[in-house]
């Protein structure tokens, strides 16, 4: 019997694994932001007139545990180092780099040896020196993760859901390279000090869990999980629910009831760092939407600007909106200038049509957002507390246990726009929580004046 948890819905999933992968040809300039992770952001190794080879670090914060280095995606000449529209909004310092279309690749990274390939720190240290974040969208240093997990985390969970309607990277992965994901999973599962590593994946993906188990995933310390087709199955809590049965308390992190969860493609980028010695500089990113012309599997490499990937990929038309992820959590793009991060799962571009919006929704109490949501929260109560501006009934509701998953939004017949006002909500809870901080402090250098 597949695993699954309680709530979560069923959107129409729009997925497409069978078109083959496109490579798209790099750009004859490739933008890559200094900030591809969560944590300290990273300064500039290179200047204007460089000469960069394809997977050169141009960009790292040494001293700080939380970050992740940045690579050249391509070899060629740094022609700026400046502030350029990011995907996730603002303007974010970053490498230009002029194409010389020669790929001249960069060795510094070596594969490494028999030995080191056992060696959990010597695993860790590849890592970080890849630059391998959570590429599953949150880009979370993945070194730190499993190091902060040593001595605490006892199971090692491999999403492989996949849930989010059109992507199909993850998919498309697991057929491809099954054996080097496996090899991947089991670089994490050393440098994680465990014995063994479960891989939780959706049955939609039974193809891909039949090509996995006829190489022995048992050989490398891992158990393939099978998955119910549900939406969010592929959130971390949700994952550790399906595969343990522990619950995330809210506030919490996985660690907390001993799990750490890594995605798909993160292991197949592990696989490439510690055997091929290759940093992440490129990966699959689905491109679709009611405005592209086509839809494609694109292999992309970082730094490619979105318009230019939607120009490779068939170009579009009547463009409204450009959504990076899927479509229930990804966020709006800015700007078509803004180049693909590593956490860039997929690229939809829509029209008009899937617009949602209504003018003044009202609320009909029908109570469908609150028997879909896999939080267990009440969100059209939520929602009520949001639009009064009512910190203490938020609180109250639990708005800050929200996963942003957007299933309530999805099965709302009003259209209330609840997601995005949870969002908004959590965002003011941590500008409030940042106030009474500063106030406090202010109030004790005072008193201690
Ligand atoms: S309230 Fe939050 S967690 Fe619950 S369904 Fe809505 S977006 Fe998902
Ligand atoms: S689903 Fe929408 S209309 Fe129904 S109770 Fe929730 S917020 Fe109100």
């Amino acid at each position: 019997m597949p695993k699954t948890f309680k709530g979560g819905v069923h959107p129409n999933y729009n997925k497409f694994p069978d078109v083959p992968v496109t490579v798209i040809a790099p750009p004859d300039q490739v933008v890559i932001p200094l900030v591809q992770h969560i944590g300290a952001p990273n300064k500039p190794l290179v200047q204007v007139g460089d000469y960069v080879k394809m997977g050169q670090k141009i960009g790292e914060n040494g001293d700080a545990p939380v970050s992740a280095p940045v690579h050249a995606s391509v070899s060629g000449k740094v022609i700026a180092v400046e502030p350029r529209p990011h995907p996730l909004g603002d303007l974010i310092p970053a490498v230009v780099i002029e194409n010389d279309h020669r790929d001249t690749p960069c060795t510094d990274l070596a594969p490494l040896t028999e030995e080191e390939l056992k060696n959990g720190e010597a695993i860790l240290q590849r890592m970080r020196d890849a630059g391998i974040v959570g590429m599953g969208g949150a880009m979370f240093p993945t070194a730190f993760k499993i190091k902060s997990g040593l001595g605490k985390v006892d199971t090692l969970i491999i999403n492989g859901a996949e849930c989010e309607p059109y992507l199909n990277g993850d998919h498309i992965t697991m057929r491809t390279y099954p054996e080097q994901l496996l090899k991947g999973i089991e670089c994490a599962r050393i440098a994680a000090g465990l014995d063994k590593a479960y891989y939780g994946i959706e049955v939609n993906k039974q193809d891909a869990i039949d090509i996995l188990n006829s190489f022995h995933p048992e050989k490398y310390g891992i158990e393939i999980v099978p998955e119910e087709v549900k939406y969010p199955q592929g959130s971390e809590k949700h994952q550790i629910k399906a595969i343990t049965g522990r619950e995330v308390k809210p506030g919490g992190l996985p660690a907390g009831v001993g799990c750490t969860v890594i995605s798909t493609r993160t292991c197949y980028a592990i696989y490439q760092a510690c055997y091929e010695g290759k940093p992440v500089i490129e990966r699959i990113v689905t491109v679709a939407g009611s405005a592209m012309n086509q839809k494609a599997n694109a292999l992309t490499r970082v730094g490619t600007p979105l318009g230019y990937l939607a120009e490779q990929c068939g170009g579009y038309h009547d463009l409204r909106k450009v959504v990076l992820g899927g479509p229930m959590m990804g966020i709006c793009a800015t700007s078509l200038e803004a180049p693909t991060i590593k956490g860039t799962a997929g690229v939809l571009y829509f029209t008009k049509k899937e617009d949602r919006t209504v003018k003044n929704p009202t609320c009909i109490r029908c109570g469908k957002c609150t028997t879909v949501c896999p939080m267990h929260l009440q969100p059209c109560m939520m929602y009520m507390y949001y639009s009064k501006g009512d910190f203490e009934g938020m609180s109250r509701y639990h708005v800050t246990d929200c996963i942003e998953c957007g299933s309530c939004s999805y099965n709302c017949p009003a259209r209330m726009p609840l997601t995005h006002a949870f969002k908004t909500a959590k965002l003011m809870f941590q500008a409030k929580a940042a106030k009474e901080k500063a106030a406090a402090e202010a109030a004790a250098k005072e008193a201690g004046k």
